[in-house]
């Protein structure tokens, strides 16, 4: 069994970047300039955002975080996304989510616009990402196709399982996995929560993409051997022992499930940095198409 480490392969790509931003600064070019956009304190969406913040800092790029109240308006929200849709400076607009349940995410999503759109959610981006024309891809499943190239894991031709189909993983994984490139060109077998016989279908599976925010849901007897295990998942489960009186969870029972596998991915240290590094990527590549 072998780790995909997304902390080291993050840290890679993030490395990459910073040397292609003093390239920049040295000849005297735009950085890139992600503005955050986060509406109330939900506690995972601050840290999330926190994370991104200081990651732009990190490499340099330039960074905003526009702090709006719980209670602002679906109108206000959509004039603060024109604002930075105008703004020559902004390259790249992400709108934190959830937002509060007034909010239209799909209003507000389509607001952004499509060359600005870093976290790959617009219609357009979605769009030309099924057509696999060149665009942002979302960056959860575009940062677990950087990890798979990373470790030169040749996809083609196996049965890859996605548990979830939203619209931010599950779905565009599946996309993705399927599409005539590599990593890629597997066949794909999507599942959600109306799927019959989960576990006989992911006993089939070569690849298990797990990303439906159940903690600990896949279990060792859902898994062939050699299988290889991308657990997206991360969810607060209380627990006294922890300074902050919760634990990461992913989707994945790690201790007893990572002995069959072939590769599979660790909570904390897997998917999440791999998000965080595919969203600067995005931010970089939005800049260089604008300028
Ligand atoms: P979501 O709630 O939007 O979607 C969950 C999906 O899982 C749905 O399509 C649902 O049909 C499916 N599902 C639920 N229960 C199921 C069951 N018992 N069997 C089969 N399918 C089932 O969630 P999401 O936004 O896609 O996120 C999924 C998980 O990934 C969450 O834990 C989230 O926190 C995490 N996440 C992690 C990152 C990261 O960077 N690591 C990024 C995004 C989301």
């Amino acid at each position: 069994m072998k780790i995909l480490d997304g902390q080291l392969v993050s840290q890679a790509t993030k490395d990459e970047l910073k040397i292609k931003v003093a390239q920049l600064v040295a000849e005297g070019k735009k950085v890139p300039h992600l503005a955050a956009v986060l509406v109330g304190n939900n506690g995972a969406s601050e840290t999330y955002v926190g994370s991104k913040v200081r990651t732009c800092e990190e490499i340099g790029f330039h960074s905003t975080l526009i702090r709006l109240d719980e209670s602002i308006s679906e109108f206000k929200l959509l004039e603060t996304i024109e604002e930075l849709n105008n703004d020559m400076d902004v390259d790249g607009i992400l709108v934190q989510l959830p937002l509060p349940k007034h909010i239209s995410d799909e209003k507000v999503i389509n607001a952004i616009h499509p060359s600005k759109d870093v976290d790959g959610f617009h219609p357009v981006s979605v769009g030309k990402m099924v057509q696999s024309l060149p665009t942002f891809i979302p960056a959860t499943p575009h940062g677990i196709m950087l990890m798979l190239e990373h470790y030169k894991i040749n996809t083609k031709g196996m049965h890859a399982v996605v548990i979830g189909r939203s619209n931010i993983v599950g779905r565009p994984m599946s996309i993705l996995l399927s599409a005539n490139s590599n990593p890629g060109n597997c066949t794909v077998t999507i599942c959600h929560s109306h799927t019959k016989n989960l576990r006989e279908i992911c006993l089939q599976a070569d690849i298990i993409v797990a990303a439906l925010g159940r903690p600990e849901f896949v279990k060792p007897d859902m898994v062939k051997d050699g299988a290889i295990v991308i657990d997206v998942g991360i969810t607060r489960v209380p627990d006294a022992t922890k300074k902050r009186g919760y634990a990461l969870k992913g989707d994945v029972e790690f201790d007893t499930v990572a002995p069959k596998c072939s590769w599979i991915t660790p909570v904390p240290g897997g998917v999440g940095p791999m998000t965080i590094a595919a969203l600067m990527t995005n931010t970089y590549n939005a800049c260089l198409l604008k300028h």
